[in-house]
């Protein structure tokens, strides 16, 4: 799994645009489906939410 840094991800969306796989989301549009995931990102960098 690739994590993105939430606070240096500056929500451009140019990798957004790239995934073949549709797996990245500025973090206010994340579907309801993939929220967890929002956490995991923040745990993986060791930033709270
Ligand atoms: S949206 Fe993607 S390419 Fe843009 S800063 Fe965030 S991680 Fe990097």
């Amino acid at each position: 799994m690739l994590f993105i840094h939430p606070e240096e991800c500056i929500d451009c969306g140019a990798c957004e645009s790239v995934c073949p796989v549709t797996a990245i989301f500025p973090e206010a549009s994340v579907p309801e489906q993939w929220q967890s995931y929002i956490k995991l990102n923040y745990a993986a960098f060791g930033v709270k939410k």
